[in-house]
């Protein structure tokens, strides 16, 4: 396996695309950096490339704290505040759906800051705490936060701002706006290598249960999470996602990719420079290749 992984590294070929750059700390990250790894659901983890880097986890943490509101409040409760309909809109638009209200689903801006508002706790801080204590438990080590993103991201966070604004205008917002995207802020900014989030995707890929046998979450809870990762996790590409490389996934902005396949093993990519839909662009192809040989597909015969 091993060697494989650095195989795939090497043929990955020319990079295209940008670093993010609308969160200003992000524009400094190293473009060249470039990670893969596997975790099987027995806990071994294969790496190749730069596997301890730490960058933000970004919108891969939208899938986990969703997971959370949901076990919180009830499925049906998070049904009726978040649709679970594929979008086709970029990730941070600015939309609910007319008839409804409901942010269409929780991959998108809209919705992730609505699941963020739906976690228990008695304030903003401990919500926080209780969404880095979960990402903890599946990562398998203590994570945290990486301050110079946070800062770096809230001074620039006016479009998060005004979807919580109009969210609070359909009640599933309540209290302060600003201390919600205060908080989503800090759980976008929880620093990961891609082992990390290899080790996060192998425990959804294990119905909720870790290697250890601590069961995270409730696998009718995890089982929801992975189908709006399938459908809505790679935004305005989840088409083209499902159709080329077919399991359930989800990108983030630093360049991490985390992808799940049931009952097998969690994947995670890193690599920064972005292509038009916000998804890692040499991220996405190890994904495409890792199809072609080795047969990722959900939808493939066995
Ligand atoms: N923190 C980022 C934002 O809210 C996450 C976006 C992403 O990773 N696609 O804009």
């Amino acid at each position: 396996m091993i060697d494989y992984l650095h195989l795939l590294l090497e043929s990955v070929g020319e990079d295209a695309g940008e670093v993010a750059s609308y969160i200003p700390e992000l524009a400094n990250a190293d473009p060249d950096r470039l990670a893969v790894a596997v975790a099987t659901l027995d806990g071994e983890v294969y790496v190749a490339g730069d596997a301890d880097t730490e960058f933000t986890i970004q919108s891969i943490s939208k899938p986990f704290t969703y997971a959370l509101a949901i076990a919180d409040q009830g499925l049906d409760a998070v049904l009726e505040r978040i649709d679970v309909e594929p979008s086709g809109d970029a990730f941070n638009e600015i939309s609910l759906d007319p008839d409804t209200g409901r942010p269409r689903n929780p991959m998108i801006n809209a919705g992730a800051i609505a699941s963020h508002a739906l976690v228990s706790g008695d304030d903003a801080d401990a919500r926080v705490e209780r969404i880095l204590d979960l990402y903890s438990r599946l990562a398998g080590r203590r994570l945290s936060i990486a301050e110079d993103v946070f800062e770096s991201e809230l001074s620039e966070a006016d479009r998060n701002m005004a979807l919580a604004y109009m969210l609070r205008t359909v009640k599933t917002l309540k209290g302060d706006p600003a201390d919600v995207v205060r908080g989503y802020t800090r759980q976008c900014s929880v620093s990961v290598t891609v082992r990390d989030l290899a080790r996060m995707a192998s425990v959804l890929a294990a119905g909720g249960k870790t290697p250890d046998g601590d069961q995270v979450l409730d696998p009718a809870v995890n089982l929801q999470v992975l189908s709006v990762m399938a459908t809505c996790g790679m935004y305005n590409s989840a088409g083209d996602w499902l159709t080329s490389v077919g399991i359930p996934a989800k990108s983030g902005v630093a360049g991490g990719l985390m992808g799940v396949l049931p009952g097998q093993v969690g994947i995670a990519v890193f690599s920064p420079r972005l292509d038009a839909h916000g998804n890692s662009t040499r991220g996405v192809r190890m994904f495409e290749r890792m199809n072609h040989d080795l047969g990722l597909h959900l939808m493939a015969p066995v």
